[in-house]
């Protein structure tokens, strides 16, 4: 990546091969601008469901549930956001592919905002992505590239770029700044008009995952700019090194291996994860994530992926604490992704097996907090 003597991101603008102002760009460009935006405009908001909690805990749960979006996950709302930016910047192009590094739900969301503006579509992912998001992407006419280890992902999609003259679109720089964090019916935004006749419309706490960092970006940066009292807490995953770069003020912080939670954790301090805006984080183990979204399908009837088991665990771990305080209240949890595309993995006890993961004590830990509201650790 290119960048200023400022450390700035000057982007991939400066390959100039169109002519800005030739009559014929401009008219694609404004076609494609319209098409990505007539999507969100025949989009309907997605759900905030509740979590059933005893009555007497004065306290709700609710997810919001991001698998509705017409591409089935949160990653719907950034490949949008990527897009506009991208071609508003110039640096999508006509007949040039849109490249990303991507373990997976992006590339499905832009391969198919890829296929609705006419352009080709690569995504650079570990070999270990689950089948079903490979057929997903190929679905919408993308082309998959498998990295053997993760941590090349970055290099090797920027190489891809340079090679075919496309856009690496850079989600793990650019999710933060594409977002409009201050409104324009962001996740934040929506959360808050859902909760407006609910008993506590100001949550308490907002739990977000991180991937790119750019849903926990938005949403605390939107609480902050309306200045509500919500904190944010950002669950991490094993071996992601979000949680000790958050902890050590390290923005240097590593870890070796890739997260088994999809669409979380990540290897390297990414730069649009935002740490200074987040009130609080919590590492959260694997089976534990896995316990969690299992429970979530015993009781309301839905299947979630990973990391909306590792959200719900550090929401269950928050209302916990509220308890024992007497404090009433809401919490609001994101459902990211759905289920049927984690069948052999979260939802397989071989997979389980297979990865040394045991959940039966944090199943039992769910099932205990549910019924008595205390935490047993
Ligand atoms: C990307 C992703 C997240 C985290 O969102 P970010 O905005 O990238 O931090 C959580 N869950 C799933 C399934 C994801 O794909």
């Amino acid at each position: 990546m290119d960048t200023t003597e400022h450390g700035q991101v000057r982007g991939p603008a400066a390959t100039v091969d169109v002519d800005r102002s030739d009559p014929e760009y401009r008219a694609w460009l404004k076609e494609a601008v319209r098409k990505v935006q007539a999507d969100a405009n025949r989009s309907a908001d997605t759900h905030l469901l509740r979590f059933p909690l005893p009555e007497e805990w004065g306290i709700d749960l609710y997810l919001k549930d991001e698998s509705t979006h017409p591409t089935g996950s949160l990653k719907h709302r950034l490949a949008r956001s990527l897009f506009l930016y991208g071609l508003c910047n110039g640096w999508i192009r006509p007949g040039k592919p849109v490249i990303e590094a991507s373990s997976g739900s992006t590339a499905v969301s832009e391969a198919y905002f890829a296929k609705l503006i006419g352009v080709p579509f690569i995504a650079v992912m570990p070999r270990t992505t689950s089948p079903e998001k490979c057929r997903l992407i190929e679905f919408h006419g993308g082309q998959c590239h498998f990295v053997d280890d993760s941590r090349t992902m970055y290099e090797q999609s920027a190489a891809l770029a340079a090679e075919t003259g496309g856009h690496y679109m850079d989600q793990f720089t650019y999710a933060e700044r594409a977002t409009d964090w201050r409104g324009n019916n962001n996740i934040a935004e929506s959360i808050y008009q859902q909760l407006r006749l609910e008993r506590y419309p100001e949550p308490a706490w907002i739990v977000a995952t991180a991937g790119t960092g750019g849903t926990s970006a938005t949403i605390a940066r939107y609480v902050h700019y309306l200045q509500h009292d919500t904190r944010i807490c950002v669950p991490d995953p094993e071996n992601s090194c979000f949680f000790d770069g958050w902890t050590h003020h390290d923005p240097h912080a590593t870890s070796d291996c890739g997260s088994r939670i999809e669409g979380i954790g990540r290897p390297r301090m990414e730069p649009s994860f935002v740490p200074g805006a987040i009130d609080r984080m919590m590492k959260v183990p694997d089976a534990a994530s896995v316990a969690a979204v299992r429970a979530l399908e015993r009781a309301i009837g839905r299947k979630a992926g990973g990391s909306t088991g590792t959200g719900l665990w550090s929401a269950f771990k928050l209302i916990a604490e509220m308890v024992e305080q007497g404090e009433k209240g809401s919490v609001v949890t994101l459902l990211c992704d759905p289920g049927d595309r984690y069948l052999d993995k979260y939802y397989s006890d071989s997979w389980l097996e297979e990865q040394g993961l045991d959940i039966a004590p944090y199943a039992a830990a769910v099932d205990d907090f549910l019924s008595t509201g205390t935490w047993p650790c």
